[in-house]
């Protein structure tokens, strides 16, 4: 999700102001290992809470529609990870999903769409992605994952920049579903790729001491700490990256995707890049941004082209890397804005979790804060039950 715009990185520069040295008392453990990948990290993806269904090759007409694809989800599931791949950058939407007690995202929300990209008016919200798309079932208390047989429809189209509408698109693509079971899971572990540029000279040889990298580290578990989710195994990597920033477009995103195929190989981890700038094309101008999450949740796939978080490293006085970081870790997790900076007031952009208010107090809202750094256990919730999440 877009955050820090212009208007938003002055309230922060603002506000940091007023803010304290960070607490060390909690500290993450950290290891610093070299790029190879280690064999016993990955036990975790082949863990018995997560049972990946067989992949179902689809497609969808000219109107950008699949046709219906059914599943089975077995007993016990508490949550769903959907994922769509397609071979080119087309942009993929989970536009329909029914369970045994009906409708989880309604077909027909796509003639009446809040926004290109986002459908926010439901319980469940989803968002659209280039190249591979990821939903978590359930992001909101509301929401039951009740077994039996399941449908769901995809809805591919491509995105015109400039009259910022849908065209929708025929294309190939392949539908993973992984059932996830965690009954009564109150904490759990992330483990955390840093991706390094040689941005700021920060490489996978200063990082585990760096001073920025290491403060970085407190505040994610200031924030996330106290509501059970903690940071396991943090590694480091070089990657060859062409250039020390990097360029989001609302299209194809293909500069993006490139990128974030380099943590290819790493064990399982969240893919997590440093660059000096990280910069927005929307179609009305390049907009500079602390932090972009490419899917909203990430995608099951390590080396993926929207498996990852970027950046920016150019703001440091004062330094905001560690705020950022913790509130791209809740959306790479599954979590949306307690509210969405487009339209303050209206409640349909305000997330479903009973627990939260659209103020600035939250990690989540849309621009945050270095010193409002709340979790509720709604949010929590539907982190820790995801399957990004280990044991
Ligand atoms: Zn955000």
């Amino acid at each position: 999700m877009r955050l820090f715009q212009t208007a938003a990185i002055s309230a922060i520069f603002f506000l940091l102001s007023c803010t304290t040295a960070h607490s060390t008392s909690d500290f993450p453990d950290t290891e610093a290992i070299d790029a190879t990948p280690d064999a016993t990290d990955s036990a975790w993806l082949n863990d018995a809470s997560i049972v990946q269904l067989s992949t179902i090759a689809t497609e969808t007409a000219a109107n950008g529609w699949s046709e219906p694809v059914s599943f089975q989800v077995a007993q016990g599931t508490t949550a769903l990870q959907i994922q769509f791949t397609a071979p080119a950058g087309h942009v993929l939407q989970l536009a329909e999903l029914s369970g045994p007690d009906g409708p989880v995202v309604p077909g027909d929300w796509l003639k009446v769409g809040d926004q290109p990209w986002l459908y926010l008016a439901g319980q469940e919200r989803v968002r659209a992605t280039p190249w591979q798309a990821a939903f978590l079932v359930p992001n909101a208390p509301q929401i039951a994952v009740p077994p039996g047989l399941w449908q769901l429809r995809a809805f591919t189209f491509d995105y015109d920049t400039a009259t910022q509408l849908r065209q929708p698109v025929a294309t190939a693509l392949d539908v993973r579903i992984d059932l996830v079971r965690k009954p009564a899971f109150v904490t759990g572990t992330v483990d955390l790729n840093f991706c390094l540029t040689g941005a700021r000279g920060i490489t996978a040889e200063t990082a585990p001491n760096h001073p920025r990298v290491q403060d970085a580290l407190q505040v994610v578990a200031q924030a996330w700490n106290p509501v059970g989710v903690k940071v396991g195994a943090v590694r480091y990597f070089d990657v060859p990256a062409k250039t020390l920033s990097v360029t989001h477009d609302d299209g194809d995103d293909a500069e993006l995707a490139d990128l974030l195929r380099l943590a290819a190989g790493q064990p399982p981890g969240i893919p997590v890049f440093l660059f000096e700038s990280v910069d927005l094309d929307t179609g009305s101008g390049l907009i500079p941004a602390a932090g972009y999450t490419a899917g909203l949740p990430g995608p099951l796939v390590v080396g993926g082209p929207r498996t990852g978080i970027a950046l920016a490293l150019k703001y440091d006085q004062p330094d905001i890397l560690g705020v950022v970081l913790a509130h791209e870790l809740g959306h790479f997790l599954g979590l949306y804005h307690v509210v969405e900076a487009h339209a303050q007031g209206d409640k349909a952009t305000e997330d479903r979790l009973t627990d939260t208010a659209p103020t600035p107090e939250n990690l989540m809202y849309y621009a945050p804060d270095p010193a409002h750094l709340q979790v509720t256990p709604q949010q929590a919730a539907v982190v820790l039950g995801g399957p990004w999440v280990r044991p």
